[in-house]
């Protein structure tokens, strides 16, 4: 917890590392945008193709919520408006399999998808990795796959036990 007033690219690099910490515990994979808080302030990952609707949604929302909900976890405070644009996203990938819901029901649906989001970042090896990672991002301001994957170090393969499709999927790089 940090009563500071938020440095903005500190709050960035956490932001940041928990859609990569995220998308690497989904089964996805920083492809070659990188994870970056200096120009772009952008994750750029990928996931398998293929996924069912529900499993689409699934990767979607939790990887576009693990941002703020870093950011959050880390300092506890108000969050900037920086995941505006994620939460959008969020949204629309919902509405997408649901055309049908109610805004009442989404925003159901969306408590819930905060509180799984929560859940995972809690768990100790993805804590963990969420701070190395935030740490070499406020030291180098951007990462490719492999600097993610040196960054959180022995854990890597802790934070990924399964893929999409119950398997364990390897490490993999594109571009
Ligand atoms: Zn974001």
């Amino acid at each position: 917890m940090n009563q500071e007033p938020v440095d903005q690219r500190v709050a960035s690099a956490w932001h940041e590392a928990g859609h990569a910490v995220m998308a690497l515990y989904l089964g996805g994979w920083i492809d070659a945008g990188g994870v970056e808080i200096d120009e772009r302030q952008n994750c750029s990952c990928t996931f398998v193709a293929g996924l069912d609707a529900l499993a689409s949604e699934r990767v979607t929302v939790l990887s576009c919520l693990a941002g703020w909900r870093s950011e959050h976890l880390w300092h506890e405070g108000e969050i900037l408006d920086a995941h505006l644009g994620d939460d959008a996203r969020a949204l629309s990938a919902m509405r997408e399999t649901r055309p049908e819901a109610t805004e009442g029901e989404l925003m159901q649906r969306y408590a819930d998808y905060v509180k799984q989001c929560d859940t995972i970042l809690r768990k100790p090896e993805v804590w963990d990795a969420v701070e190395h990672i935030a740490e070499k991002l406020i030291e180098c301001g951007r990462l490719s796959m492999a600097d993610v994957v040196e960054a959180i170090g022995d854990d890597a393969a802790l934070i990924r036990p399964r893929g999409p499709f119950g398997i364990v999927l390897p490490y993999r790089s594109e571009g």
